[in-house]
């Protein structure tokens, strides 16, 4: 089943030509609604008539989250605030979060964009979705939620947590499909497990996750767990939210909706074009957003797209799956973390000195974060009572900062290397890839 056959098949040159109207479009009306663009291009002296070309998007500048952030709160939005209807931040960064305002009408593309995917992963109306994505600000919920409902699907919105609720669920109400990140869906195997349940006692038919970065190992060990093929989700919030481009049953990358985000493979250092099928940085733009357009977004996501007819007959443009990050952003149980938000925050709490480590380890199924910091000498030679004390603060400043739960070990000054290679050693990252 094809959602929309005219659009997900069309021809390279007819789509191409969709696109430069619509690159048009959205360069023109960024330039004259949104002071930020209008700022930009007027100072690198590029203007919405220069696009006479698809590649012509070269001329452009990008946008980056911290453009987005500097234009907190609604600073990037090109229509007046009556118009949204739903906002969005994205999750786990430094600061202010970066925010994402949507019109009725970007609802509709995104709910549009995911009902392709969701059909392209054999799903219809006779469905029943488990979403065990949160609900909230994060666009993680509500993305497959606008999705499955407009192919008229059954969606169950429970959000993460409540395994056994979960498990409950998914029986009593015969859900065929599941929403959740890799390592969510490993917890839920093992407690199926336990409890005994096989999955020949399910109805399940497909699995949807996203995320988290994940590997071809951790997708087999899921559908093996499962007996159900797993498919995967991406998007991001500045850009829609999950949904931006998804996996059809061949499960040999993911067809971005090229009709509404237009893709660019960059170089991150000399931050030109690589040749089609090289791995590079992901750069979207969205091509159709009426209240927040984006363009040129630097995702730091590193993957590469292909062109050509896939074997399910659609022919939008494909992705593989992101295999790393071009800064040093970590993904640590969905959630985005940097090292200096772990840094502020040990800086924050007396007693220790700026030399840490931060280690990642899956001892079994979910990520594990350890910080090793050095204590000052003061303190670690003279006050050992007060150790205990400064380890709970520090774990407490750093939950407060990331949101996540982590070991704090305090180790004696002068114990943790100082440099490899010119460059201090800040994470090592034991999980597999
Ligand atoms: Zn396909």
């Amino acid at each position: 089943m094809i959602w929309d056959k005219d659009i997900e098949c069309m021809s390279s040159e007819d789509m191409q030509e969709l696109q430069l109207k619509r690159l048009q479009d959205v360069v023109y009306k960024a330039f004259n609604e949104v002071p930020y663009y209008h700022k930009r291009y007027s100072e690198e002296n590029v203007y919405p008539e220069d696009i006479q070309t698809l590649d012509d998007i070269e001329k452009l500048p990008f946008t980056t989250k911290t453009d987005l952030r500097a234009s907190y709160p609604f600073g990037l939005f090109a229509v007046d605030q009556k118009e949204i209807v739903e906002i969005h931040t994205s999750s786990g960064t430094t600061g202010k979060p970066t925010v994402s305002g949507y019109t009725r009408e970007d609802i509709d593309i995104w709910s549009e964009v995911v009902a392709r995917g969701l059909t392209m992963m054999g799903i219809d109306e006779n469905d029943i979705i488990q979403n065990t994505h949160g609900y909230g600000l994060f666009t993680g919920g509500f993305g497959v939620h606008y999705g499955g409902q407009k192919i008229g699907a059954t969606v169950i919105p429970i959000s993460t947590g409540q395994t056994l609720r979960q498990i409950e669920l998914m029986k009593d109400f015969k859900t065929t499909m599941i929403i959740f990140t890799p390592s969510y869906g490993l917890h839920i195997a093992e407690e199926l497990d336990a409890m005994g349940i096989k999955p020949s006692d399910l109805n399940l038919k497909a699995i949807g996750f996203g995320s988290e970065s994940w590997t071809e190992e951790m997708r087999k060990q899921i559908e093996d767990k499962f007996k159900t093929p797993a498919y995967n989700i991406y998007g991001l919030t500045e850009v829609i939210g999950p949904g931006v481009a998804m996996e059809c049953e061949q499960q040999e990358g993911l067809h971005i909706y090229e009709d509404h985000f237009y893709p660019e493979i960059i170089d991150s250092k000399t931050l030109k074009h690589v040749p089609e099928g090289k791995t590079g940085e992901l750069v979207l733009t969205t091509l159709t957003r009426v209240g927040m357009p984006i363009i040129r977004f630097r995702t730091h996501d590193v993957t590469s797209i292909h062109r050509g007819r896939c074997g399910c007959g659609r022919t939008f443009v494909k992705m593989d799956r992101i295999t790393g990050r071009t800064d040093d952003m970590l993904k640590i149980k969905g959630v985005s973390v940097f090292p200096s938000q772990i840094e502020k925050a040990l800086l924050s709490v007396e007693g220790v000195e700026p030399h840490y480590q931060i280690i990642l380890t899956r001892p079994d199924i979910l990520d594990q974060i350890e910080v090793k910091v050095e204590a000052s000498p003061e303190i670690f030679f003279d006050n050992i009572k007060e150790l205990v004390g400064i380890r709970d603060k520090l774990a407490q400043a750093i939950h407060d900062e990331i949101g996540l739960r982590v070991n704090v070990t305090l180790v004696e000054p002068k114990t943790i290397d100082r440099v490899d290679s010119g460059k201090a050693v800040r994470v090592i990252d034991k999980r597999e890839k």
